[in-house]
């Protein structure tokens, strides 16, 4: 690696000590950009760009106090990472889990630069959230929760400013509860301050389902282009959220076989290909556990986590996608998938595989889809979401998903032709960092030194 890209990595593993996964995604990011780095060395170093690449421009922590059904009141912390907004006002979701802390939102805040800069759409990278734990709250809670982190949120956003949306333990219900107490507050209706809304409120057809068959539209182009497809492949699914359960509705569609799903405490493995509607059933109304699944299907089998990685990564299949959450796949869990013949893996989740795992895979020739690439549907929809609130429009569903389609197709023949110009092959990983960033690099160099 150049040393450039290692002065710099030294300095963020040194500004950013104790947060493993900021400095995971920025070693994985800069570690590609050599191609590009060396060309413009003197440059770079002089303007300080690739320092000022992976410090955010604000980070806001917060008290989010609220009263829980006992009366009882609770305290969490909320953030809003707002990393670059270079290309557009800050754009990125809200995560709500236990696990919430600076290091995740950063790393998560960073990746979303450049994903978002791939869509082609004009939105900077922001992430935000709070380690509060929606499961087991009943309705008033998590509505108190989200009027109280809203309270503070408000000031930090806007539709020209930042335009927060869903995540993890963040669907239409927490973003309606939100948008409610920011119209109160403001005291006007921004419709496009906030994406993932309600039909009824300004919210998009095709947007529940966006990361999902955005993710599938992605891993069919990657695999017309070396000479595969869909059809007839065996498809594993970590998670069963938002992102699972829709890539699993389209990989159906295409013709493959969704054999295994997960939580976070195991997974369901069926034979005859996953029952999605009771998916969905189980996990987005009931908000039970996925192990459910077996009072429906009993011919189906539930295997319990209890090993370095999820269950799900020993079950055999063609095509694995990751979409739970970070660091899912481990490098053994990846040393299993290629055992179990794997050829192709699209990451739903971001930062789903360790970098000691993306590095086996593609000794393996594994086909990878990296996250920033593979799962920028959701954001590329939010950006349509904001283009019709603009407008004062809404577009048909079809409407909607033949634009997501196109901007897929066109992520991929980005990520594509960047490895290509770098002799990378078929490196998508590498080819989705290299050309997110170059967009980002000229902005940041045409604005000066900000
Ligand atoms: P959801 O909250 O809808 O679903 C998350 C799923 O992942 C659940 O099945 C959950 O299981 C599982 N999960 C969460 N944490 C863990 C864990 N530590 N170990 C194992 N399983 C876990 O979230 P989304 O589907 O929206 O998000 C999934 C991933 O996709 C995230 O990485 C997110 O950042 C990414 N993403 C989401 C986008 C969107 O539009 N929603 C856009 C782009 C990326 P359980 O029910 O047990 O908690």
């Amino acid at each position: 690696m150049s040393n450039y890209i290692n002065e710099v990595l030294e300095k963020v593993s040194k500004t950013n000590a104790g947060e493993p996964e900021f400095n995971q995604a920025v070693k994985e990011v800069l570690s590609t950009l050599e191609p590009v780095v060396n060309a413009h060395e003197e440059t770079y170093r002089k303007e300080a760009l690739l320092e000022r690449l992976c410090e955010p421009e604000r980070i806001i922590v917060f008290r989010v106090p609220w009263v829980d059904d006992n009366g009882q009141v609770q305290v969490n912390r909320g953030f809003r990472v707002q990393f670059n907004g270079v290309i557009g006002p800050y754009k990125g979701g809200l995560r709500f889990h236990p696990s919430v802390n600076q290091s995740i939102m950063k790393f998560l805040a960073f990746e979303q630069c450049f994903k978002n800069s791939l869509t082609g759409l004009p939105m900077g990278g922001a992430k935000g959230g709070s380690d509060f734990d929606p499961k087991g709250k009943s309705d008033n809670e998590i509505m108190r929760f989200c009027q109280s982190f809203m309270t503070e949120l408000y000031r930090h956003i806007g539709h020209n400013l930042d335009v927060p949306a869903g995540d993890i333990g963040v669907g239409a219900r927490e973003v309606g509860y939100m948008f409610g107490q920011y119209r109160r507050i403001r005291n006007q209706y921004e419709a496009g301050v906030l994406t993932g809304k309600g039909l009824s409120y300004g919210g998009s057809l095709a947007r529940p389902e966006a990361t999902g068959f955005g993710l599938i539209y992605f891993m069919r182009e990657m695999l017309k282009e070396n000479n595969s497809s869909l059809d007839g492949k065996t498809v594993i699914i970590s998670g069963s959220g938002n992102v699972a359960t829709y890539a699993a509705v389209k990989a159906t569609e295409y013709g493959a076989k969704v054999v295994a799903m997960s939580d976070s405490n195991g997974c369901i493995y069926d034979k005859n290909g996953i029952d999605i509607k009771a998916i969905k059933q189980i996990k987005e109304v009931e908000r039970k556990r996925i192990k459910e699944y077996k009072n429906i299907h009993p011919e189906a089998e539930y295997f319990e986590n209890n090993g370095e990685y999820q269950a799900i990564w020993n079950i055999k299949a063609d095509i694995a996608l990751p979409c739970a959450t970070q660091n899912d796949i481990t490098l053994e869990a990846a040393k299993k998938l290629v055992e179990n013949g794997v050829f192709a893996i699209g990451e739903g989740a971001n930062m789903p595989t360790t970098n000691e795992a993306i590095a086996y895979l593609l000794e393996n020739k594994i086909l990878l889809a990296p996250a920033k690439a593979a799962n920028a549907g959701g954001v590329a929809t939010s950006g349509l979401e904001m283009c019709q609130n603009s407008m004062r429009l809404s577009w048909t569903f079809e409407e909607v998903n033949s634009k997501l389609d196109a901007i897929m197709t066109n992520i991929f023949k980005s990520c594509k032709e960047a490895a290509a110009q770098y002799g990378l092959g078929n490196n998508y990983v590498a080819g989705a960092n290299l050309a997110g960033f170059i967009k980002i690099e000229q902005a940041m160099r045409a604005q000066g030194i900000i």
